[in-house]
């Protein structure tokens, strides 16, 4: 039904305002057609201000870009629900919506399954599907808002998949997102979390966006990185920290260290110190993530008082930590749960 179509939520409205050039239109109509597919239209023929013949000429060259809303779980402990979606050729993904009262963030999925193989999480279980286009990352913004009637002001690239391992469709989902007549959400409020692929972290720097970067070290120590963290066998801590700081001095912006706390693996005092000297004067953040359960896994979280414990040791030494409680685990929404399904 797609083939050989192009989908007009990959476009900026500059660059549809070229495609309609491109087959013989004037251009305003690139920015009608835009200011429809943000109203939320679904078919050309929504577009009531776009002659007929037009319609049907988008028709046979286009199509618009939706997936479709598979199933809404709405979580009962926390203000939160998670989305299951429909893609054009049958995957599923999950997207999860946090309502914080003043804001609403959407965690976003950047890939069908994931390569990256972190022993603790559900994503990368059956390996990398595919990667999301853009219009697909996009989409699921779009569909939450329609579901909320909310604007969503905040997004964390925390869903399944790696980002920096799409970072082309993720580059360009950036500009989609920013556009002004269209989702307009500001770059400051989003952020991308990578399980630190080294070369894409300068890459992604040299953008010079001022989006946040959220690293997931877990470990500050390689040998045992790489028992949690595939990725681990091919960068070492240090290039991963030289490459943060080169992200920071490009954008100014303070970076987050994800930890996700594992009883008896990455939880003692020697960890938390090795963290501090490892970060000592940076300008960042650590996010301590007690460990959500994972079926397939036998990873538990450590007591309670041992997490704040650890905090604790970081917040002495300044090192600015804070916990990370995560909503949604009553449906399977909470960090490193959302995986993926299929019809
Ligand atoms: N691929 C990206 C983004 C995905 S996950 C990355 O690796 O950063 C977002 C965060 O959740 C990462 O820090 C990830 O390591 C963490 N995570 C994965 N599984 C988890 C689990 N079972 N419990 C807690 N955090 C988990």
């Amino acid at each position: 039904m797609t083939a050989n179509k192009v989908a007009l939520k990959n476009m900026t409205e500059e660059e549809l305002k070229e495609f309609l050039k491109s087959i013989g239109e004037k251009p305003f109509r690139g920015s009608q057609i835009f200011s429809w597919i943000y109203k939320g239209a679904k078919t050309f023929d929504d577009m009531n201000n776009i002659p007929k013949s037009l319609r049907e000429k988008l028709e046979e060259v286009s199509y618009i870009g939706n997936i479709k809303l598979e199933l809404a779980l709405e979580s009962k402990t926390d203000k939160c629900k998670k989305y299951l979606f429909e893609l054009n050729d049958g995957n599923i993904i999950e997207t999860v919506m946090m309502d914080y009262g003043d804001r609403i963030t959407v965690c976003i999925s950047n890939q069908v399954g994931c390569r990256m193989g972190c022993k603790f999480c559900a994503s990368t279980l059956e390996g990398l599907i595919r990667n999301l286009e853009p219009w697909e990352i996009l989409d699921q913004i779009m569909k939450v808002q329609e579901d909320t009637n909310k604007r969503v002001s905040n997004l964390v690239l925390m869903g399944s998949g790696e980002p920096l391992d799409n970072f082309e469709n993720t580059k360009k989902f950036f500009k989609l997102v920013n556009e002004k007549n269209g989702l307009n959400i500001g770059y400051r409020h989003i952020t991308l979390s990578t399980c630190g692929v080294v070369p894409k972290i300068y890459e992604f720097a040299d953008l010079q966006l001022p989006i946040n970067l959220a690293l997931s070290l877990h470990s500050p120590f390689d040998e045992e990185r790489k028992k949690i963290m595939p990725v681990a066998n091919a960068y070492k801590i240090d290039d991963i920290i030289k490459a943060c700081k080169y992200y920071i001095q490009k954008t100014n912006r303070r970076v987050t260290f994800e930890y996700s706390l594992i009883r008896g693996v990455n939880d003692s005092k020697k960890e938390a110190d090795a963290i501090v000297k490892l970060l000592k004067g940076m300008l960042c953040h650590v996010n301590l993530i007690p460990i959500n359960k994972v079926e397939e896994r036998d990873f538990e979280r450590p007591d309670k008082t041992y997490i704040y414990k650890f905090r604790d040791i970081l917040e002495k030494n300044n090192i600015p930590a804070t916990v990370r409680i995560s909503m949604g685990s009553d449906i399977g929404g909470a960090c490193g749960q959302l995986r993926r399904k299929h019809k």
